[in-house]
């Protein structure tokens, strides 16, 4: 057996003591003869297991009891549908900040829901900076503001979050844990789990207790947060084997010592993929420099024929899934919390012999 260094934006690599762990408790999960795949979501095994998961994310993150933790079914996509849904009823708009693809989805399909408010926008730019928060053309009287902290088909972030007395609702999918954030700025913080919490089938939902009350019985029952928050997000069978994952992440993440020192790393390993990028004449990358993501780092070769070849012989390397997103092409290197350092360096030795055989 054989493991690559996997670059893909989502499903992303987890880590492989996760992996193990999950391989040794898979047949009999501590002594209960079954697999937790095979459990009663409402056995006291797998409550524990929930319990467990919320109780570590809760420290990670320094969650106030405030917020309600909840997993909710269907991806971040279904989110873009389940904000609008459950937070705008009495209110006749929603502001939306638009810094790239994602952003632009979720504000699509607000649109069904309600009058779409776009504060701010880095199109005309190509989506490689952030609009001016200074300049934001905020409604106060709307129902919330939502953001994408990290566009991670762009390979944009930002950490400051505007100035607003609206409730900030943030899609942190391709960010969250990778670096420490304060989550009393948050009205709700969602995250689909494949990127760096676990395997797909769940998002993580940290929303603020006080906009539950928005959330209508008109809703689907599967849908209402309120609902979701009541029954410890098990109204149905949640997607339990994904939950268990993420605890064993959140174990891992907290054996690594935690969040900061988490970012850390992730500082580093970003710094050294972009710093080996820009003093490269064969290479680039278009953001701004004060708005680069950590997480997913999109370059280009400034020939772009030779892309085939790149991912062909990365490939060969043991140097998985660096192709850009479909809809950008180029080259595009996920580095989660999963992706060690070492990871990061064999790609760049790569890129370094790469530029020497072709350059
Ligand atoms: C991956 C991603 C999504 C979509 O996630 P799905 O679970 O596939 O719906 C949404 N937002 C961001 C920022 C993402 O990275």
């Amino acid at each position: 057996m054989s493991r690559v260094y996997n670059f893909c934006s989502g499903p992303a690599a987890l880590p492989e003591a996760v992996l193990k762990k999950a391989q040794a408790e898979l047949l009999d999960w501590h002594g209960a003869g079954v697999s937790v795949m095979e459990m009663s979501h409402r056995s006291t095994e797998f409550m524990s297991i929930l319990a467990s998961t919320k109780a570590r994310l809760k420290r990670l993150l320094e969650i106030g009891d405030d917020y309600e933790i909840l997993f909710v079914q269907g991806g971040a996509s279904t989110m873009f549908a389940q904000i609008p849904a459950n937070l705008t009823s009495g209110y006749d708009s929603a502001c939306y900040l638009d810094t790239g693809a994602w952003s632009t989805k979720a504000i699509n399909e607000a649109k069904k829901y309600t009058n779409v408010k776009v504060v701010g926008s880095s199109k005309s730019d190509n989506y490689t900076s952030v609009p001016n928060f200074d300049q934001l053309a905020l409604d106060e009287s709307a129902a919330y503001l939502h953001l994408c902290s990290n566009e991670t088909i762009g390979g944009l972030e930002f950490a400051d979050l505007p100035e607003t007395d609206l409730p900030i609702v943030a899609d942190l999918s391709s960010t969250i844990l990778s670096r420490k954030i304060d989550v009393n700025k948050y009205g709700v913080i969602y995250a689909g789990a494949q990127k760096n919490v676990g395997p797909a089938g769940i998002v993580i939902c940290i929303i603020r207790k006080d906009l539950l009350a928005r959330c209508d019985d008109k809703l689907p029952t599967i849908w209402n947060f309120a609902n979701l928050a009541k029954h410890d997000s098990m109204v149905n069978t949640p997607p339990t084997f994904a939950i268990y994952l993420a605890d064993l992440v959140f174990e891992w993440l907290e054996e690594q010592g935690g969040v900061e020192a988490m970012e850390a790393i992730n500082k580093k390993k970003a710094q050294t993929l972009y710093d080996y990028i820009d003093q490269s004449a064969f290479y680039a990358n278009p953001i701004d420099p004060a708005f680069r993501s950590r997480m997913n780092v999109p370059f280009t070769l400034a020939d772009d024929s030779l892309e085939a070849r790149f991912l062909e012989e990365s490939d060969a390397a043991g140097l998985r899934t660096l192709a850009g997103h479909r809809s950008v092409g180029g080259m595009r290197a996920s580095i989660y919390n999963a992706m060690p350092m070492e990871g990061v360096e064999a790609l760049i030795d790569f890129m370094k012999a790469f530029e020497k055989r072709y350059g």
